[in-house]
C-alpha cells in the first residue's frame, strides 16, 4: 500500500458529491505538519532529528494521532509516521522498488504477480503516511482506476481466467468514494470467473469513520465472498471507535484479518507483538502475515534482523494459540508468492 499525498480526485468535490460526510471532512483535518503534532504531545521538535520534507509529505489523521502517548518521544504510533533523519541516510541493499513491482504490472493499475489473484492500484492515496512504506517510492503517475484505467483493468480480469480473486489496494482503496467502489464492483460482476473481493485497507485504524453506512451497505450487496485485510503494527491502534469499524464489516458476513509490518522501536518484542494479536482478534481481526521490513529506501532504522524475527515468532508460538500466530514473510522480487522465513 501507499503513496502520494491526497489528490484532489480523492475528494470527491469533482463528481458533484458534496463533501459533507464526516469522513472526508475528518481528512481534510488531519496533520499536516511534523512540528505541530509534536508540540500537540508536549514534546520540543528540536529534540527530535527531522527529515527534510520531500516527496512522501507528513500525514497523519486526528483520529489515529489521538491514540498517541502525549509526552512518550517514543510512541510507536508516533514513530511510525514521524520523519526523522534517518530517512535522509543512503543504505546499501535499499533501493526504490525492493518488491519488483513495477515487473509485474499487468496493464495501467493491475499487478498481476501470483497465481489467482490480481491487485489492482486503485489510487495512490492514503490518509496517514506510514515511513516504512514499501511504496513511498513506487512511480504513481498514470497509475489510479479512474475511467478508462478501469475499464482497461476490468476487460484484463475478463480476459484472464486465472484471475479468482481481485484484490483492492492502493495507496488506500478506501480513499475512494463509495460510488466509485460500487462502479468497479458493478462492472466486475460480469466477469465468471472472479469469485473474491478482496480489500487491503488501513482505514479501518486510521480513519474508522471511513466505515459508514454507505460503505457498509456496498459491502453487504457484494454478491461474491469478501476478505478485508487491514493493517496494525501495535496494539495500541485499536480502541473503541476501530473496534466499532469492524464489528460493522463484520456483521456484513465479511472475514477480516490484520496484517503487521515487523518494526524496529514499533513492535519488535514478543511482548508487544503478542498484545498486537490479541488485542486485533478481541476486536474481530485475525492475524494474517507479519513482514519482514521491504527494504525500500529511507526505511533501514526499522529493519528487525531475520534471526531475531525468526525468534520472535518462535517466542509467539510459545505463548499464543496458534490461531493467534502470524506468519513471517518475506517478499522477493520475482517470487511466485510471499516467502515464509524459517
Ligand atoms: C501480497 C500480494 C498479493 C497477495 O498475496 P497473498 O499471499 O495472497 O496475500 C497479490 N498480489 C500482489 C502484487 C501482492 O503484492
Ligand atoms: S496506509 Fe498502507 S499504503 Fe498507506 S502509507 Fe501506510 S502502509 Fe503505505
Amino acid at each position: 500500500m501507499a503513496g502520494n499525498a491526497i489528490q484532489p480526485d480523492m475528494i470527491p468535490a469533482d463528481t458533484g458529491v458534496k463533501v459533507d460526510s464526516r469522513w472526508q471532512v475528518q481528512l481534510q483535518r488531519a496533520w499536516r505538519d511534523p512540528t505541530a503534532l509534536l508540540h500537540h504531545l508536549g514534546h520540543d521538535p528540536r529534540r527530535f532529528g527531522l527529515a527534510r520534507a520531500g516527496a512522501f509529505p507528513f500525514l497523519v489523521t486526528r483520529a489515529f494521532a489521538d491514540r498517541m502517548r502525549p509526552g512518550d518521544p517514543d510512541d510507536p504510533l508516533l514513530r511510525q509516521v514521524l520523519p526523522l533523519a534517518d530517512e535522509d541516510l543512503e543504505t546499501p541493499g535499499f533501493g526504490p522498488d525492493p518488491v519488483g513491482d513495477a515487473a509485474s504490472r499487468a496493464t495501467q493499475g493491475v499487478l498481476h504477480k501470483y497465481r489467482g489473484r490480481a491487485l489492482l492500484v486503485t489510487t495512490g492515496a492514503c490518509p496517514i503516511h506510514c515511513r516504512y512504506c514499501f511504496r513511498r517510492e513506487f512511480d504513481y503517475t498514470g497509475d489510479g482506476l479512474n475511467g478508462a484505467a478501469l475499464a482497461g483493468a476490468v476487460d484484463y480480469i475478463a480476459a484472464t481466467p486465472d484471475v479468482e480473486e481481485v484484490i483492492l489496494s492502493g495507496g488506500d482503496p478506501l480513499m475512494l468514494a463509495n460510488h466509485k467502489l460500487a462502479r468497479l464492483t458493478d462492472a466486475l460482476a460480469a466477469v465468471p470467473h472472479y469469485r473474491r473481493l478482496r480489500i487491503h485497507s488501513r482505514m479501518p485504524v486510521t480513519l474508522p469513520a471511513r466505515i459508514d453506512n454507505a460503505f457498509v451497505d456496498w459491502l453487504r450487496g457484494l454478491d461474491r465472498q469478501v476478505v478485508v485485510v487491514v493493517h496494525a503494527n501495535h496494539a495500541n491502534e485499536f480502541d473503541r471507535h476501530v473496534s466499532g469499524a469492524l464489528s460493522r464489516i463484520r456483521e456484513t458476513g465479511a472475514t477480516i484479518l490484520n496484517q503487521t509490518v515487523l518494526l524496529a522501536g514499533v513492535n519488535d518484542s514478543a511482548g508487544a507483538l503478542a498484545r498486537l494479536m490479541e488485542t486485533a482478534f478481541e476486536s474481530g481481526a485475525l492475524p494474517y502475515y507479519l513482514h519482514l521490513l521491504d527494504r525500500v529506501s529511507g526505511s533501514a532504522h526499522f529493519e528487525v534482523e531475520r534471526d531475531r524475527a525468526v525468534a520472535l515468532t518462535g517466542a509467539l508460538r510459545e505463548r499464543l494459540p496458534g490461531y493467534l500466530v502470524p506468519r513471517l514473510v518475506e517478499e522477493r522480487a520475482g517470487a511466485p508468492c510471499k516467502l515464509p522465513v524459517f
